[in-house]
């Protein structure tokens, strides 16, 4: 299948270079020129269970891939999730909860993380391996080396600022097992990691010195199209839920609200309703970093203001990367016009749509912003009032659904275990909160009389693999010694 630059349609590619390289020479992304002809059948899909309808929507991107490979594929990466279906539905108070956390992290990411490993296993060349670098503030860090480790033909290296992530999210990412993984604290904030693994993969020469030893350099960041796409699948799903447990009828239309951050959940299900879902509105919901929800309100993107620290990390972005394959289809795939944004948002930091896209925008998306009393308000509440406890990304986007339930069904995406921040939910719970996090860990579980997912509690006892703390310098002497060390 072909894909082209969202700043260029002369830069095209198959979906094997797309993946291997995450995003075009031009600095744009991966987009598909015919997505609108990608239609499913929806009344097929009722019948199926996750699986196939991940083969299905993943299908009609990889073509690529032979059918019984990419059905392998699906079903090594859902394998590790802890429910049979993958994903959960659950009805709290008047909304329906999609819970997307039952992977091998307890994050949402795992859905498409554990499946770009062996996406790419599919692109590499004979003899190839793919050289995975990441800089990640927690989160993403960790749902990579869970879905990379001991997959063949592949390494991980991923850096974490030493002193800038949470102590559970810390040693979820030292204690990783796996032959082809290493970890680093990297001496600095995690805007230093991000620029000194940017410094490496715009090096030239040392990416020639790799690919002589057949190594290929890639991210595995939010960009690229396997880490995109395994999201769509989650839209169809529940929809399809929706009718066989006669919630909706076939056809209806329906509302998501998403927590957001760089906007590739949310996209995915943008996609999703360009491939015929049924969708009445997309509700956006955001923290006190609220960039998105001005930009949906006002037509501007504006990156220039303040960057706040809240209790839902994973949504702390300025920059929402993948909103430009949203102007770029809003644009009716003008190429040009999205070029000339991105343009305008490097130079002076913010753009302006023109009133025919902004029209577009808000027929079919909202969009809603939290403060962090707000959304601890919206965790307590939610729990004493349906037992169900949200972890505060989930909240945000739970507290805007809030204000849609005259407008028809509502599904809430959950993007995360509450168990992965204890300290922020009891402290919303109104309890004493201590220094260390897995006495807050266990005093959730006490409160609210559940475990915590096995991955978490465990970590205490699992040995600590990786200590080395590095300058931010040595990251390109790091990835040789690694190299070396597995005699590559
Ligand atoms: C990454 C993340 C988000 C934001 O998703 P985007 O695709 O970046 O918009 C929300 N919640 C959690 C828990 C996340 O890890």
């Amino acid at each position: 299948m072909l894909y082209e630059s969202t700043r260029s349609s002369r830069l095209q590619c198959d979906e094997f270079e797309a993946l291997l390289k995450g995003s075009a020479e031009d600095g744009g992304l991966y987009v598909d020129r015919k997505l609108q002809e990608k239609e499913l059948d929806l009344h097929a899909l009722i019948g199926m269970d996750y699986r196939q309808c991940a083969y299905e929507v993943l299908s009609r991107f990889f073509d690529g891939i032979p059918e019984k490979m990419l059905k392998d594929v699906i079903g090594q990466a859902y394998d590790r999730f802890a429910v049979p279906e993958t994903v959960r539905l659950v009805k709290v108070g008047p909304l329906h909860v999609l819970e997307l956390f039952h992977g091998p992290t307890s994050a949402f990411k795992d859905v498409a993380l554990t499946l770009l490993p062996h996406l790419l296993g599919c692109a590499l060349k004979k003899e190839e391996r793919a050289l995975i670098l990441t800089a990640t503030s927690g989160d993403t860090g960790k749902a990579a080396l869970a879905g990379f480790a001991d997959v063949p033909n592949t390494d991980i290296l991923v850096y974490y600022p030493k002193d800038g992530t949470s102590r559970i999210q810390e040693l979820q990412m030292t204690t990783q097992q796996g032959n082809n993984v290493s970890v680093y604290g990297l001496k600095g904030n995690f805007d230093d990691a991000q620029t000194a693994v940017k410094k490496v993969f715009a090096d030239q020469k040392f990416r020639e010195e790799l690919a002589k030893r057949k190594i290929r350099l890639t991210s595995a960041n939010s960009i690229n199209i396997g880490r995109l796409t395994p999201q769509i699948v989650y839209y169809f799903d529940t929809y399809r839920k929706l009718v066989r447990e006669g919630c909706i009828k076939e056809g209806e239309k329906i509302l998501f609200s998403v927590p957001s951050g760089n906007f590739g959940d949310v996209l995915a299900g943008y996609y999703a309703y360009c491939m015929g879902l049924p969708v009445k509105r997309f509700i956006v919901a955001s923290n006190a970093n609220n960039v998105l929800t001005d930009f949906i309100r006002t037509g501007v993107y504006d990156a220039g203001r303040p960057f706040y620290k809240t209790i839902s990390p994973s949504m702390d972005i300025l920059i929402s990367s993948n909103l430009e394959r949203l102007l770029y289809y809003l644009s009716g795939r003008n190429n040009e016009e999205t070029a000339g944004y991105m343009r305008e948002l490097k130079e002076k930091g913010s753009y302006r749509i023109s009133e025919e896209m902004l029209k577009k925008l808000q027929e079919l998306f909202t969009a809603e912003c939290f403060s962090d009393e707000e959304t601890s308000a919206a965790i307590r509440r939610v729990y004493e009032t349906t037992g169900y406890l949200l972890d505060p990304h989930s909240a945000v986007g739970y507290a805007a659904a809030e204000k849609y339930l005259e407008e028809g069904v509502i599904v809430t995406l959950a993007t995360a275990s509450p168990f992965k921040f204890p300290a922020y939910v009891l402290k919303a719970l109104g309890k004493e909160v201590s220094e260390e996090e897995f006495s807050n860990l266990h005093l959730l579980e006490e409160y609210c009389g559940k475990k915590a997912p096995e991955a978490i509690s465990r970590l205490q006892e699992l040995p600590v693999r990786f200590n080395k703390a590095i300058a931010k310098e040595d990251v390109k002497q790091s990835i040789e010694e690694y190299l070396e060390e597995h005699a590559l």
